[in-house]
Formats: structure tokens, C-alpha cells, sequence
């Protein structure tokens, strides 16, 4: 049962509640679900009718959950939990990637592993100290000399680390030394260590059983989650089936069909489901464009010579790659895989201090706007809402808030020029950059027919991305407004004959009806969105580099621009001339480089450009 709370409840109200709940013997799990609080009743002595719930003071509804699996439940909980381990997040946008050996096998074997995982793109390091072998001649682990190792690692990379816990005896240790606490799949349905685990405080990665249903992974989440953690992660690492071709059969159908069951994020363990090295990397893309929010692999320095697991481990270098594709892979499913991810901690002070970062953004929650923020920064910075592109240039100008995200090109439409020329106005500074992929929906009130539809509500750029579907739209009004999720919410106050252009979630979001999806032109519909700030502090190592430059006006003055990108070897991503205002038939040219120019100190490329130019200035750095 659960119990969504009215949102005036008072403090008098609550603690009657709780008293009330307890005379019934039940265990009492209090979330936040959709703004929403809400209280979870499991094992109740007494039992008591929906309506007696319902009619407690304070509570809105009452709403019993019908699988056997509560606390996990979508039911009980219609948003994703984010697990957080150290400062990372799984679930969620950014893809969370694990990588490590299977066991570690002394400080030197992981922490070279660690460093070179983590180049590559991993944010949890795992290694396992206790290991369960089939033969009891197999190499078992180095026990707490190994959580000594992982702790080391943890320490010098600032990767988290994740292990298996085997026994009950070992969780003092593990709330010591690592950050994720690992149950094994041959320990799934261990009742005693998942209780144990329960009541620990770290977040634990549930291993779905060798030959384990879907319903029984579940029940055994819930005997956590029932212990007070509900900090789980939900692991497929293969199932047994008669298929000998491989060690196990992975479940990538798991996926979407966890996703409709509960709210826990999943991580995807290609290493142990397939048992052969070339086999893994295949497996892993194909769970990211399933759905999974997180990747487990098995990679090992020497892996032909690992003490365990070393023929489904992948060399550091073939780590490499597989991650260059999932980084190509993830935007298309609507997330992304960040190499920033762990460098990105120091631009954002911690979520407890007073002055918690504020990224501004146009659009409310729904817009790709707000999926852009969420997809750089994680869960960590709050999202504020402008009414337009120069509010949000304002805001951080200003130090309202410490950063801002605007679109600035689009793969379809081109580049969003008023950012461009705010960008300068403001001196700005873009610190960052980041690609979503964009898909329009024509939204409409439910069970209405397209054909009855009279006037359309969209957003300009989505007018401009959806050319070749609105053209047949002849008897239709097309009217723009300012965000796709503001053009759902508006057509939903007017009647039926109003439809929008919007995000496949904002209809959702306004228990409207996706009427078609994916109208966009061209499914390769991507845009750029730059991350600004007032300075580049906190900033290293960049990839590209923004500069506006103006020229004398003269024969050849671009070309010998270019030669010194040509000189110095600098690939030219971007070049577009735009006008300076108020002063006609006057240009400045905007360039993105694939180099990292400071002009803060002396640097040969600038001074060589310098000598060139009329003016120059570096605008981005990222
Ligand atoms: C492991 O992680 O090395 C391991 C033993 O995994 P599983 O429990 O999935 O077999
Ligand atoms: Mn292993």
C-alpha cells in the first residue's frame, strides 16, 4: 500500500499518521515521488481496508500495490532512482561505466587497471577481494588485503569502488573500505546476506541469479529495501540456458522489461553473460541502445594470464574502444557517456553547501533545454528557468547563476545565431559543450483524430526541423511559442482541435497523446548546447577552442588567418562570419579549432594569429 500525502500536511498530521501505521506492526518507508511525498506500508499485522487508509488526516489517497515486490516497485515509485556511490550517480542520463578485473591481485595489478580505465571513460572501479569459485582450488581472492587495495585505488584515482560481499562477517569491512557492495549471483537468493545488506549503508549491486526469474531477482531486491537500502542496483549478467556457445545467455529483453517494473537503474554485466572476450564488446553496445543505465566490465592488464575470469577480460585498449562507441551510441537513446564525468566534481560545489551551483536554462522540465543540463552536470546542479536566451546570458553575467546552457547549432537547421552574438555582448566564456539528440512528437488531446486538427503549437526551431511533415499540413495554422514543452502545456488549456509540437515526454508530463513520433526531417537531428560561465576557472586541458576574430579589410586577410591553422597543424571545425551590429557591412568571424589556445600567457598559435587580425578573443575552451 502506499499512501501519497496532501501536499498542506502539517507536522501535527504526520506524527499522528506514523502513530496510527504503528499500531498496525508495519514497516514505514517515507519518499519523495513526483514532489509528492509518499508513504510505503509493507508486513502489516493488521490489516486494514484502502478506505481506512485513505481516510487518515493528511493523506490524499491510498493506493494498494499489486505485485508481490513493493518498495521496488514502479507502482509504488513512478520516478528512476538515482543510486549514489561516492559522487557518482547510476541511472539517470549520463551512462555509468564500472570497469576493473575480475579479482584483484596486488596493488600494482589494480591500480595500473584503475588508471587506465579511468582514462577511458570509467567512473567505479571494480576488483573482487572475496571470490566464489566453482572449484575451491581456483584462486579465492586476497580477503581484506584486497578491500585494502580497492580502498588505495579509490584513494589515488578517485574512481569509487565496487567489490563482492560473500558473507555476512565481511560487511564491517565493507562499509570501510568500498563504495558499492556487490551480491554475486550465486548468492542472490542468500537471504541472511541480503538482509545484512539491508541494513547497511552503502548502495548494493544485486547480480541477477544463474537461473533466476525476473520476479525472484525482484523479491530479492525488496528483502533490501525492506532492510531501509533501497540504494540498489539491479545487475544482469547472464542467465543459464542450453546455448553452449557462450558461458551464459545474456537477458537484454531484462531491460525494458525492468524498466516498466521498477524504478531501480541497471547495469548491464556483458563480461560474465558471455564468458568470451570477443564476444563483450557486441553485447555491451547492444545494452546501451536497450536502455541500460550503467556497463560492468571485466578488464584486465594481462588478461591471458588473470588469476580469474581472464578470457572474457578486455585489454585496457579494447576498453578504449568499446567506450569511443558508447560514446557515439548513448546520445542516440537520449544519454550520454561523459569522459568529464569525475573532472566535472570540481566545478560543482557540493549539493549540501549554501551556495549550491545553478545552471540557467530556457525551458521548463521536459525540454531538451533541461535534459541538456541534466545530461552535463548530473542530478547536482539545479536547473533554473529563464523566459529567453538573453535571461539566461543575464543570470550568469550577474552570478545568479553560475552557469547557463543555450543551444547553439543544430545538425538540421544550422547555427542559433543569437547565442552566438550574446556569447559576445555578454563576454561569456563557453566551458563546455554537449550534443542531445532531438526528437519532435505531434502531440494531441487523447482519442483525437489528426485529420480534426486546426492549429499547431510549436517552437520555431521545431517549425524549421519539421519542414517536410507540416508542409503537408496545408489547412493547419502553425503558431510559434517558446519551448515544445510550453506548447503541449498551452494546447492541452484549449480544445481539442489545438495540437503541438513537443517532446514525446511533455505529453506524458500533461497526460496528453503522442499522435505521431518522430516528425523531425531527418532522424540525425542533434543539437549543440554550450555550457558558459564567467570565467574558465577550474578549468584544465581543453579539446576545442572558440575565438571571434575580425580582419583588416583587404585581399587574402582570411587566407592568411587560416594559414597559421594550417602551420600549426590545427583541424578547423567551424567557420561563420556574422555582422557587427550598428556598424553595416562590418563582420567578425567565429571559429571552433580542435586545439587547446589560451591567451592568458604567451602561446606561438596566438602570437602567430595576433599579427594577422585586427581583433581576437578566445570565447570558449572545452
Ligand atoms: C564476478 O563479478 O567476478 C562474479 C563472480 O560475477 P557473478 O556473480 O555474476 O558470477
Ligand atoms: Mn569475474
Amino acid at each position: 500500500m502506499k499512501l501519497i500525502l496532501e501536499p498542506t500536511i502539517t507536522d501535527a498530521q504526520q506524527t499522528a499518521i506514523s502513530a496510527s501505521l504503528a499500531t498496525d506492526g508495519c514497516i514505514i518507508n517515507r519518499i519523495t515521488d513526483a514532489d509528492r511525498q509518499v508513504i510505503g506500508i509493507t508486513a502489516t499485522r493488521v490489516k486494514r481496508n484502502v478506505e481506512d487508509y485513505a481516510d487518515l488526516d493528511g493523506v490524499e489517497t491510498a493506493v494498494p500495490i499489486s505485485s508481490a515486490y513493493k518498495l521496488v516497485s514502479r507502482e509504488f515509485k513512478t520516478q528512476d532512482t538515482l543510486v549514489k556511490a561516492k559522487e557518482i550517480t547510476v541511472g539517470g542520463d549520463r551512462i555509468a561505466i564500472i570497469a576493473g578485473p575480475c579479482s584483484v591481485e596486488s596493488l600494482d595489478q589494480a591500480m595500473t587497471i584503475a588508471k587506465k580505465v579511468k582514462k577511458y571513460g570509467a567512473i567505479l572501479f571494480q576488483g573482487g577481494a572475496y571470490k566464489p569459485r566453482s572449484s575451491p582450488y581456483s584462486f579465492q581472492g586476497l580477503e581484506k588485503e584486497g578491500l585494502k587495495i580497492l580502498a588505495q585505488v579509490r584513494e589515488e584515482t578517485g574512481l569509487g569502488v565496487v567489490t563482492e560481499m560473500t558473507s555476512t562477517t565481511q560487511a564491517e569491512l565493507m562499509e570501510k573500505y568500498v563504495d558499492v557492495v556487490q551480491i554475486g549471483a550465486r548468492n542472490m537468493q542468500n537471504f541472511e546476506l541480503l538482509k545484512c545488506a539491508g541494513k547497511m549503508s552503502k548502495p548494493v549491486l544485486l547480480k541477477r541469479g544463474l537461473a533466476a526469474t525476473i520476479q525472484e531477482w525482484l523479491m530479492s531486491a525488496e528483502y533490501i529495501a525492506a532492510g531501509g537500502n533501497t540504494n540498489i542496483i539491479l545487475c544482469e549478467r547472464g542467465i543459464r540456458t542450453f546455448e553452449p556457445y557462450t558461458r551464459n545467455t545474456l537477458d537484454l529483453s531484462a531491460i525494458p522489461i525492468l524498466k516498466k517494473l521498477t524504478h531501480l537503474p541497471i547495469v548491464i554485466d556483458p563480461s560474465h553473460a558471455t564468458g568470451i572476450r570477443e564476444k563483450v564488446a557486441p553485447m555491451a553496445r547492444a545494452a546501451v541502445a536497450a536502455g541500460a543505465d550503467a556497463l560492468m566490465i571485466e578488464v584486465h592488464n594481462n588478461p591471458d594470464n588473470g588469476l580469474s575470469d581472464g578470457a572474457e577480460s578486455l585489454s585496457p585498449e579494447q576498453f578504449g574502444n568499446l567506450t569511443r562507441d558508447i560514446y557515439v551510441i548513448a546520445p542516440v537513446v537520449g544519454k550520454q557517456l561523459d569522459f568529464d564525468y569525475l573532472k566535472k566534481k570540481e566545478l560543482i560545489p557540493a549539493a549540501h553547501t549554501q551556495n549550491a551551483a545553478a545552471c540557467a536554462i530556457t525551458g521548463e522540465p521536459g525540454t531538451y533545454s533541461h535534459k541538456a543540463c541534466l545530461s552535463y552536470f548530473g542530478n547536482d546542479v539545479a536547473p533554473v528557468a529563464m523566459m529567453s536566451f538573453k535571461e539566461v546570458f543575464t543570470a550568469v553575467k550577474n552570478n545568479t547563476a553560475s552557469y547557463g546552457i543555450v543551444p547553439v547549432e543544430n545538425s538540421l537547421s544550422g547555427s542559433v545565431h543569437e547565442n552566438y552574438d550574446l556569447l559576445q555582448t555578454h563576454n561569456l566564456k563557453i566551458i563546455g559543450e554537449i550534443t542531445i539528440r532531438i526528437k519532435h512528437a505531434l502531440i494531441t488531446h487523447p482519442k483525437t483524430d489528426v485529420s480534426s486538427i486546426k492549429t499547431i503549437l510549436a517552437p520555431a526551431h521545431a517549425i524549421a526541423q519539421c519542414q517536410n511533415y507540416l508542409v503537408q499540413m496545408t489547412t493547419t495554422e502553425i503558431l510559434p511559442v517558446r519551448t515544445g514543452v510550453s506548447a503541449v502545456n498551452q494546447a492541452k488549456e484549449l480544445d481539442p482541435s489545438v495540437a503541438a509540437i513537443g517532446p514525446a515526454l511533455a505529453a506524458e508530463i500533461f497526460d496528453m497523446t503522442v499522435a505521431h513520433e518522430s516528425i523531425e526531417d531527418n532522424p540525425m537531428n542533434y543539437t549543440r548546447f554550450a555550457v558558459i560561465a564567467r570565467e574558465f576557472t577550474g578549468h584544465k586541458k581543453a579539446d576545442k577552442t572558440f575565438i571571434i576574430f575580425s580582419t583588416g579589410n583587404r585581399p587574402g586577410a582570411l587566407l592568411e588567418v587560416m594559414q597559421v591553422f594550417s602551420d600549426h597543424h590545427i583541424n578547423l571545425v567551424k567557420l561563420e562570419s556574422r555582422p557587427v551590429a550598428g556598424k553595416p557591412w562590418e563582420y567578425l568571424f567565429y571559429a571552433e579549432l580542435e586545439a587547446d589556445l589560451d591567451d592568458r600567457g604567451s602561446n606561438p598559435v596566438m602570437d602567430a594569429l595576433a599579427k594577422r587580425v585586427e581583433t581576437l578573443k578566445v570565447l570558449g575552451r572545452y
